[in-house]
């Protein structure tokens, strides 16, 4: 793969980059819709990656290249980016440059081409992949210092104000700051994170993404909404952020609030409480009790938040059905991924069931991936 970049690289820009970086998708095993919520999330990086050659620029132009997007290079002048002008695939990765620059930070310039083993739309975050490779290479190729999370806020950044999709701030996190054989804790108020071991083959389990292949498209509003329903139930509870409603008080704040709002301050509420249960489930070495998490996680998102999608749901159902312990769909919904979390003598037999579920319902055959926790975005060569 490496070499492939090299020799694309070359042909697209002609010579050598300076140097090769990666950086993960993600899964998120517990805490859905929590991040923008001020909440907990609990992502894993996965194995596959966006790679990116890179080459520093010396007279402020970025070209930017995509084996993925294919079409010709996106020529731009790093000094005339500004939200709104790129409005293609190009936005997420200048809109990394654009924050860079935005911070203060003095770039310039640089050649770009990616090649991406993550699937897009999946609910896997391809988007956060390709900002945090940038933010990584970019912090090599000028010098800049900056850590991790310093990376994940910047990306962040680039996705909400250049590209215009509202994300949350926990797949740029898991992106940037996940170590191998580890989850992340994250604490979005806080901007804090731990790893948490996750090992599911040591406790002889697997975890299986089933990448439905229906796309979602973050952009048409629903998540904006969904954001929007939650604003209001603080402004009406006088709350700084959903975070700070304990599950005591729940049933309290539900007889304030109209009827729309009720379940999805629920499922915030009752999610937060899942990912605290996780934790202190993995970090006792109990991963199989994360299977029943997985289960009212789902039963939330699919009730309460209205997330899910009869693909999904399908997928869920299937792979309960064959064995599975827990499964739940992943991701903002409206589509994409669902974890399953199965012993490992039965993930063959249970991925096959889902396959032929599909079949069945006449849907085009999922993609199954398997989960090793992965580590976040690095430079590779
Ligand atoms: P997800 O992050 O879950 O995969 P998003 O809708 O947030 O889904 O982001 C997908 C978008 O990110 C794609 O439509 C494309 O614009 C961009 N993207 C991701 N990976 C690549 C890539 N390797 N090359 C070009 N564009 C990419
Ligand atoms: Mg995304």
């Amino acid at each position: 793969m490496k070499d492939v970049l090299r020799t694309v690289f070359g042909s697209v820009f002609g010579g050598h980059p300076d140097g090769i970086w990666a950086a993960p998708g993600r899964v998120n095993l517990i805490g859905e819709h929590t991040d923008y919520n001020d909440g907990f999330a609990l992502p894993v990086a996965l194995a596959q990656t966006t790679r990116l050659a890179a080459r520093r620029r010396t007279d402020g132009r970025l070209r930017l290249h995509s084996a993925q997007a294919g079409g010709p290079v996106v020529d731009l002048a790093v000094a005339d980016l500004v939200p709104g002008a790129v409005t293609t695939w190009a936005a997420y990765p200048a809109g990394v440059v654009w924050a860079l620059g935005e911070a203060g930070h003095r770039i310039g310039g640089a050649d770009l081409h990616f090649d991406s083993t993550v699937p897009t739309g999946a609910g896997l975050s391809s988007s956060a992949a390709l900002e945090c490779a940038v933010a990584r290479a970019y912090d090599d190729l000028y010098g800049l210092g900056l850590g991790p999370p310093d990376l994940a806020r910047l990306a962040q950044r680039a996705e909400n104000a250049f590209a215009g999709v509202p994300c949350g701030i926990m797949d740029q996190m898991a992106s940037a700051c996940c170590v191998a054989g580890a989850a992340l804790h994250l604490d979005v108020r806080a901007g804090s994170y731990e790893h948490v071991p996750f090992d599911p083959g040591a406790a002889g389990l697997r975890l299986l993404v089933i990448d439905t292949r229906v796309t979602h498209d973050l952009g048409d509003g629903a998540y904006a909404a969904l954001r929007t329903g939650c604003e209001q139930a603080c402004a009406l509870l006088g709350l700084a952020a959903l975070r700070d409603l304990s599950p005591d008080h729940l049933p309290r704040a539900e007889r304030m609030l109209p009827a729309r709002l009720r379940p999805l301050v629920r499922h915030v509420v009752t999610e937060n409480a899942r990912v605290a249960e996780a934790v202190a489930h993995l970090e006792a070495g109990r991963v199989a009790e994360l299977g029943p998490i997985l289960n009212s996680a789902h039963a939330s998102l699919r009730d309460d938040y209205r997330i899910s999608c009869a693909e999904t749901d399908l997928a869920v159902d299937s792979a309960v059905a064959a064995g599975a312990l827990g499964a739940r769909i992943t991701g903002g919904g409206f589509g994409g991924s669902v974890i399953a979390l199965v012993a490992a003598d039965r993930a063959d037999a249970m991925g096959a069931a889902i396959t032929a579920a599909f079949r069945a319902a006449g849907y085009q055959v999922p993609h199954l991936i398997p989960v090793t926790a992965a580590s976040g975005a690095r430079r590779i060569e």
